[in-house]
């Protein structure tokens, strides 16, 4: 402590990058403080520090497991993230000066480089803006926040007595019952279970937190109800999704793609209270949906779009600028390619001509290479294994190839399989297209010399946000991603593809993606991380998203065979 005071005594009032004197680690009573990476000036990004208890007193409980563990992370996250709000007074100068954070976590529960709970100590990833009045060192005011601020923020979140114990247990053992459940569903049968009483509308289209008022909770309809045992809570009843082909119909605003959202976020454990936690869903399940203008590399498409115009084969298409079905159509070989269980389609996020075509259009249209989405789901089930969700107002044909119907009125969900059948007696049934076909996918060999990372003399690969990552002088779009969830998960992608540009020769994409992710697993988020120390602010990916980022590199050059 002292040799921290007298080391800001001796910068103080000097140029900013005095504060390059600080790196290093200091032994503040209760705890280490690591200055990892001091920043060049107070405009720029914050430093980054560790601050790590010595030791660690709370309940081995609350950790005792890999899973309990990330979700003891996870709430102590949040908890630093509320101390720092109420007790660090920011804005202390110029620039960032006196901001404190730490990774802001989305609903969902994920292993992030924020936060390490070991046996021995706990220890927080921070940003500090180090104080200053213009341009010259505000040790007075760096004081305050080091020596004040930063310990009353560990008292209040890292130790025990700082937390709310008994919250910290509701959070470990929900997320530990949400991921019993998702691992329960495969011998059940089954692609996904929304618990009874689970609120799945958000408080509005930006923002991922509950509805608070006039939500109704969700009330799973007698036929489709399962009750399943879970470690902590016990028993739980609610609808389960069995596999196979799934229509979700309704009327317009009844809170169809409500449920199909749910359904999609909930490859993630979410947080107690965020009417999400006991839902869960196949963890390689698949939101797809057009994406028209992005680009796409060597992709075998011919299952689903035969030959375009001028006899171009689909077989390995590629193209800057997709169409909205051959984005769609694409979205599906890429999911398949890395291996799903489960895809989940909105018609109001669809390409329309890739859903369905009607007799009379087919009447018209002669040319037409689109075998309708409608034609494979029946096939992907039985050929693949892999079951479909699919959610539709207007396109009665659907329920000629359900398993199960559910209709949403008023947001409540109830089984129409029974009425579907009669449905479809009173109308002639559609004639298929005939025989669709659907192949096992191949993985496709990427080069990773048409990715360049280099931007004037530097090499870049990181996040900006949750949906931008910029390679070299690339911004790659994830915006289409929908179940990328926090821009930590981007920042980790980014740095997952810089390492693969960073090595040599063609590989597998779903090989690439799955080395990256087995290596995450040995050795943590953390060896992703650049400087010493302080790995940076990231989250995990699924394999889904990091394929999905690498498949719209624009200068991307992939093939099959
Ligand atoms: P659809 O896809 O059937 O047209 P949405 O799922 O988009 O309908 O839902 C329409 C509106 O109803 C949205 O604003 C949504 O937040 C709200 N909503 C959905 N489910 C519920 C619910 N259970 N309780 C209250 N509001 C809901
Ligand atoms: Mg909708």
């Amino acid at each position: 402590m002292n040799r921290l005071l007298s080391i800001l005594d001796r910068i103080d009032r000097r140029g900013y990058g005095a504060y390059k004197d600080l790196q290093g680690s200091y032994d503040l009573g209760a705890f280490t403080l690591f200055v990892d990476r001091v920043q060049r000036d107070p405009f720029a990004p914050p430093s980054l520090v560790r601050v790590r208890t010595k030791s660690n007193r709370f309940p081995s409980g609350l950790y005792g497991n890999p899973v309990r563990r990330v979700a003891f992370e996870d709430f102590l996250t949040r908890a630093v993230e509320a101390a720092v709000r109420r007790v660090v007074r920011g804005n202390r100068g110029s620039g960032g000066s006196g901001r404190v954070e730490i990774q802001h976590p989305s609903q969902a529960v994920l292993p992030r480089t924020s936060m390490v709970v070991t046996g021995d100590y706990v220890e927080a990833r921070m940003a500090v803006g180090l104080p200053a009045r213009g341009r010259t060192v505000d040790a007075r005011a760096a004081r305050a926040v080091l020596l004040e601020e930063l310990p009353e923020v560990v008292r209040r979140s890292l130790v025990p007595g700082g937390i709310d114990e008994g919250a910290a247990r509701r959070h470990v053992e929900t997320v530990e019952d949400a991921r019993h459940l998702r691992g329960l569903l495969p011998e059940l049968g089954l692609v996904a279970f929304v618990a009874d009483g689970a609120i799945l509308p958000r408080e509005s289209g930006a923002s991922d937190r509950p509805l608070r008022q006039a939500a109704v909770p969700f009330q799973s309809p007698e036929e489709l109800r399962v009750t399943v045992e879970l470690p902590n809570r016990g028993e739980l009843s609610g609808m389960g999704i069995p596999e196979g082909v799934t229509l979700v119909a309704g009327g317009g605003f009844h809170g169809k793609s409500t449920l199909l959202e749910a359904l999609s976020r909930s490859v993630y454990d979410h947080i107690p209270g965020d009417g999400r936690e006991l839902v869960v869903t196949r963890e390689d399940a698949v939101k797809i949906r057009a994406e028209d203008g992005r680009s796409v590399a060597g992709v075998d498409i011919s299952g689903m779009i035969g030959d375009l115009p001028g006899g171009r084969s689909t077989s390995d298409f590629s193209t800057p600028n997709a169409s909205g079905s051959t984005s769609q159509a694409a979205n599906i070989a890429e999911a398949l390619e890395i291996g799903t269980s489960l895809l989940l389609v909105d018609e109001d996020t669809s390409a329309t001509n890739f859903m369905i075509r009607d007799e009379r259009m087919r009447e018209l249209v002669r040319k037409e290479p689109i075998s309708p989405f409608i034609d494979l789901v029946r096939p992907l089930h039985a050929t693949l294994g892999v079951s479909t969700i699919v959610v539709v107002g207007g396109v009665g044909d659907y329920l000629d190839v359900a398993d199960r119907v559910i209709l949403m009125e008023d947001y409540r969900p109830s089984d129409a399989t029974p009425r579907a059948v009669e449905v479809r007696r009173k109308f002639p049934p559609r004639a298929p297209l005939g025989e669709a076909r659907v192949r096992p996918p191949e993985d496709r060999r990427l080069r990773s010399s048409s990715i360049d990372l280099r931007r004037g003399k530097r090499e870049t690969a990181r996040g900006k946000g949750l949906s931008t990552i910029e390679l070299g002088r690339e911004r790659v779009d994830l915006t289409y991603l929908e179940q990328l969830v926090e821009p930590g998960q981007t920042e980790a992608i980014a740095r997952i593809v810089g390492d693969f540009v960073a090595g040599t020769g063609s590989r597998g994409v779903r090989s690439v993606v799955e080395k990256a992710l087995a290596s995450i697993e040995r050795d943590g988020l953390d060896s992703l991380g650049s400087f010493r120390g302080h790995p940076g602010q990231m989250s995990l990916p699924r394999a889904h998203e990091v394929a999905g980022a690498i498949n719209r590199i624009r200068s991307l050059e992939a093939s099959t065979g």
